[in-house]
């Protein structure tokens, strides 16, 4: 705290308190305190302080007329609605801070912090238990539960006094009978609501669902104080025990007796579950071993004794995501091989990490109060929630909260928050996205606060927006230089834009200018601190959440083309074989004279003179600019890709929405020579900048570095590449992309199989992330797929905060007025390791979340392609086998981006290949009879029969035509699965393949005559049969739905529309 900095007077006193040491014995601790005379109320109506000095800190609103101080039961009970970001003015109280770190409650703490950190809550913490006119000494004999409300209430009454008698403070308290008035008064968490927001139903629901909920604390406070009688817990369920003391625990770890870390539960293979202790990986299998932690948990685990040890399952699970049976009772079979892995059982919790999920009532839920919630992370097991009216929720996604997992209880108990909408509603689902990745609900409903949008400059058709002259002046002005940006179609939030030319000396200059977001964009403002909590633009397959409010991102920052408009440029002068001889960064004008789509500009490159689209006599004007930027760019690309900068691949898609609502085609993202021209000037703009900021603030500057990979990660596209007959060395970035440099000329009639072993890659590779340069040595800020030693994010600021604080690091670097000016009037936190450091860690956080969010959004919409194209019959499509399991293999359809399952073994061991394989005749339920698979993980299955000649061999990389499926679900989203249609011959490789699949294709009539007469009738028994009827049933049924409401669905797609081709932004 700030205020501790200068301390004006003090005065001596002594405090004593008892404290619970970790053997539960009861200390008695004096400790000598200084009492201050000083400390501010951090109220922004009061004159008496020094409050406004306090740089980003938030202080107490002046418009509000009241103040809230809750106490140790309401914060207990109801962290979860002080929580809401409807909750504003809360005063935390040195009392109640000091009682959570005696309790060991971090948790609750850290949560209260985050509350009181972020300023638009307008919430303080003040040390009233330092300060002379609040301290509360305890009386001799008192308790202190007694004594700390004595301590709350001279707090709330100094406050009064303090700011004037003008606004109400109300002490919030469970325990304390209620007390009105117009000054200091006690309310219930209950009664505070009723009076301030009765209309707000989420609040009203959660504090009705939250007075009634067992909380995990309170369970442990039960078993602290009774410590001997644990019965009074309840009977355990089979196999959970209580947790160890956390004093048994510390001894345990210190002995490497327990090992602690997170759990990860597997989606695919779900009664296992990892703990990742100093790099080793424990499995947990079955929910028994797992005792109650839930995925995400900081767990501490036993180790089980060696011959309890177990492999890992490989298996597909035949329930996907969309499985709503029961894993509970499921039992591991123990299989002993020399692969065992340790296993561990887990014997106690350092930290639960219990978030928001997203669940649905389990179907035919029965009556009574309580329910059983499926959560749509097929990660989080089963939630028990109270819920006095489920019809009216059966059929919603709803959201749900986990409160405590007692022994005696088979499931974790947990509450009902809100509901989201009907299921398989293409706004609930996406509503149910957000909550899944923490998309706050003011980014998800594209809402600014009133206060924000007063900070932004008036655009309006009659008041269009004008750069100011005396802002003109001070820029370098650019109007007449011939600049224009290259985006995708109807790309509204241009963020960058490109010029080049010639110099008189022959020398030519390129340039990056980007929107100058950090210009309108105060430090400490509330869009400021909004984009902050926000970190990026959330970009789904069909719409978009943006970081900024829209009369920025959309217009007065955006390069739209024929206005003037304020830019941070990057001028290189480079010589005559493009070596750059000189940098110069700054706040500059220009004036775009067109907005290009990449399309257009890359028909300029292949010579067209008038692409479609561009005015024939601006096209002829900028073909030359466009043609020498494409060789510059070219160049610096080759010289990066010799340093060894990767080129990676990945299987992004975009979707094509007509007119008429339909999703007429899923496509690769586009991969033409312009791509990665722009991405380059890019690259080199945002090194540079990296390397500016870094020299101007050694121990503050924002960069992104991208760490090596390690060897372990490299496993599989080792074997995968080797099974092709490659190598891969990935000493060094430069020796991997020479691996793959061979790998892509040696599968040239193949390019599928480098694009494969590229996305393998690609996934191998470690997550690149924003950091403070103070937290890291100089080496390990090198960008290991970019090649480069400095590496920031500066060129899309409109939709990415870091490029937003690169930006303000950058200009103050190079003493730009207004920035410098800026900085000193209104103090920064821009130069500062910590507050950077901050900042990194949540933008890091949220851009991965965001990219979670629209892998999800895609998987939704590759959903619903699959679902449109199999009403009318069948949907065949050519992929290749990208993943061996021992029950099947993953396909991967590269023109939808997409990989499904498709299985070979049934559920009950049976073998299913397809006997349509060698039989055209055959009907798509038929199976090879007497089969019998051999699998040799990870690059081979074998499959022999007595009625077959020969045996059909899967390879890894195999091309094979597959049909898409969607099996459907309630609680979870449909899935999409395949089944097996047949080889595409033709590409198959080496030349003992060709042979069998020759051979059984030349025999296939012959054997077709013996065997398929011979199972029809088999085949007519077989249980899939059943499964398949039910699918034609689901799909009469889904077109039905599709008649009946399904336009309504695809109504809702029409606002987005114009937004549907996406480009993400590049990720490097
Ligand atoms: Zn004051």
């Amino acid at each position: 705290m700030n205020c501790f900095k200068d301390v004006m007077a003090t005065t001596k006193t002594d405090r004593s308190f008892f404290r619970k040491t970790r053997g539960n014995a009861i200390v008695k601790l004096v400790r000598e305190q200084y009492l201050r005379h000083d400390i501010p109320c951090l109220a922004e109506s009061c004159t008496v302080c020094p409050c406004s000095s306090l740089g980003d800190q938030g202080l107490l609103s002046k418009e509000s007329d009241h103040y809230i101080i809750p106490d140790m039961s309401v914060v207990m009970r109801y962290l979860e609605i002080l929580e809401q970001e409807e909750m504003t003015g809360i005063i935390l109280s040195q009392t109640i801070v000091t009682s959570l770190q005696q309790h060991d409650k971090s948790r609750t703490y850290r949560k209260l912090r985050h509350i009181i950190n972020d300023s638009r809550r307008k919430s303080v913490i003040f040390y009233n238990e330092v300060f002379a006119d609040t301290q509360t000494p305890r009386l001799p004999g008192e308790p202190a539960g007694e004594r700390d409300w004595r301590a709350l209430r001279k707090l709330a009454d100094w406050y009064y006094h303090h700011l004037g008698q003008k606004k109400r403070i109300i002490l919030l308290s469970e325990i304390h009978p209620q007390q009105e008035s117009n000054d200091v008064c006690v309310y219930s968490m209950q009664a505070y609501l009723n009076a301030y927001w009765p209309t707000v139903s989420l609040l009203q629901n959660l504090v009705h669902a939250l007075a009634n909920v067992e909380l995990e604390d309170d369970m442990e406070r039960i078993r602290m104080t009774s410590s001997k009688k644990r019965g009074n817990t309840g009977t355990a369920v089979q196999g959970f025990t209580e947790y160890k003391s956390t004093e048994e625990l510390e001894v345990g770890i210190k002995s490497s007796r327990f090992f602690s870390g997170t759990l990860r539960c597997r989606s695919d293979a779900r009664d296992q579950a990892y703990v990742n202790s100093a790099g080793k990986d424990i499995l947990i299998v079955g929910n028994q071993n797992r005792n109650r932690a839930v995925h995400g948990d900081t767990v501490v685990v036993e180790l089980l004794s060696e011959n309890n040890w177990a492999t890992a399952s490989n298996e597909i699970s035949y329930e996907g995501g969309s499985t709503e049976e029961d894993i509970e009772g499921s039992q591991w079979v123990v299989q002993q091989t020399e692969k065992s892995r340790p296993t561990g059982r887990v014997v106690g919790i350092l930290n639960r990490n219990w978030r928001s999920y997203v669940a649905t009532l389990q179907e035919d839920s029965p009556d009574g109060s309580f329910h059983l919630a499926v959560p749509l992370d097929s990660v989080i097991p089963k939630i028990r929630i109270r819920h006095q009216e489920a019809k009216l929720i059966q059929n919603q996604r709803i959201v749900v909260r986990i409160d405590h997992w007692p022994v005696s209880s088979q499931y974790p108990q947990g509450h009902y928050v809100r509901s989201l909408g009907p299921i398989h509603h293409l706004d609930t689902e996406i509503s149910a996205i957000l909550v899944e990745h923490g998309i706050s609900v003011s980014q998800a409903t594209q809402g600014f606060s009133e206060a924000s949008l007063k900070e932004m400059p008036i655009d309006t058709p009659e008041m269009p927006w004008r750069p100011e002259q005396d802002e003109i002046k001070r820029r370098k002005d650019l109007r007449s230089l011939t600049v224009f940006s290259i985006d995708p179609p109807n790309c509204q939030d241009i963020d960058d834009a490109l010029s080049i030319r010639e110099l008189k000396n022959g020398n030519i200059e390129l340039g990056v200018h980007i929107a100058d977001v950090s210009y309108f964009v105060k430090e400490h403002s509330l869009t400021d601190l909004e984009a902050r909590a926000r970190g990026t633009t959330v970009y789904l397959a069909d719409r978009r959440f943006d970081m900024l409010p829209s009369v920025l991102s959309e217009r007065v920052c955006s390069l739209r083309e024929n206005v003037d408009r304020y830019s941070v440029s990057v001028l290189w002068t480079l010589d005559k074989s493009y070596k750059v001889l000189d940098v110069w960064f700054g706040r500059t004008i220009i004036r775009s004279s067109c907005e290009m789509e990449y399309e257009q500009a890359q028909k300029m490159l292949d010579g067209e003179s008038t692409p479609a689209g561009v005015d024939p006599a601006l096209s002829r004007k900028l073909k030359p600019f466009v043609e020498k930027l494409a060789q510059v760019l070219r160049t610096m690309r080759n010289q990066r890709l010799a340093k060894g900068a990767l080129e990676l691949e990945s299987s992004e898609v975009k979707f094509k929405i007509t007119k008429d609502n339909e999703i007429t085609d899923i496509i690769p993202k586009d991969s033409m020579e312009i791509h990665g021209l722009v991405a380059e000037a890019m690259i080199m703009a945002n090194s540079y900048v990296g390397k500016r900021a870094y020299q101007g603030y050694k121990d503050a500057a924002l960069l992104r570095r991208h760490p090596p990979p390690s060897a372990t990660q490299f496993d599989r596209l080792i074997k995968a590449a080797k099974s092709q007959g490659f190598s891969i060395d990935f000493s060094s970035n430069r020796s991997l992309a020479r691996s793959l440099e061979i790998i892509t000329r040696g599968c040239q009639n193949n390019p599928e199989i480098t694009r494969m072993l590229k996305t393998m890659a690609t996934m191998a590779m470690n997550e690149a992330g924003y950091v403070s340069s103070g937290q890291f040595a100089v080496s390990d800020y090198y960008h290991y797929g970019l090649a480069l030693e400095y590496y920031t994010h500066f060129t899309s600021p409109i939709r990415r905060y870091a490029d937003v604080v690169a930006h303000r690091q950058l200009l103050m670097c190079v003493g730009d007025s207004v920035a410098v000016n800026d900085a000193n009037v209104r103090g920064t936190v821009m130069t500062q390791d910590s507050k950077i450091a901050e900042i990194c860690m949540n933008l890091n956080l949220k851009s991965r979340e965001s990219k979670l969010a629209q892998r999800d959004s895609t998987e939704l919409f590759q959903s619903l392609y699959v679902l449109q194209h199999t009403m009318t019959g069948p949907l065949i499509e050519s992929g290749i086998i990208s993943e061996i399991r021992s029950n099947g293999f993953y396909v991967f359809l590269p023109r939808f981006g997409l990989k499904g399952p498709v299985f070979l073994i049934e559920k009950d061991g049976s073998p299913i290949v397809p006997l349509s394989l060698v039989s055209n005749k055959a009907k798509e339920e038929d199976y090879i009879p007497n089969s019998h698979i051999e699998v040799s993980l990870p690059t081979n299955v074998s499959v022999t029969s007595a009625d077959l000649p020969h045996p059909i061999n899967f390879q890894l990389f195999d091309h094979v035509r597959v049909s898409l499926k969607l099996r459907k679900s309630h609680a979870h989203r449909h899935m999409v699965y395949m089944t097996l249609v047949g080889l595409e011959h033709t590409t198959k490789l080496g030349s003992s393949q060709v042979d069998a699949v020759t051979t059984a294709q030349l025999s296939r009539d012959t054997m077709m005559r013996s065997i398929a007469e011979q199972e029809e009738a088999k085949a007519q028994a077989n249980a899939y049969k059943d499964r398949s009827k039910e699918e034609l049933e689901t799909r009469k049924q889904m077109r039905k739905a599709a008649k009946n409401n399904g336009s309504s669905i695809y109504q809702l797609l029409e606002p987005f529309r114009k937004m549907s081709i996406i480009e993400s932004t590049t990720s490097q």
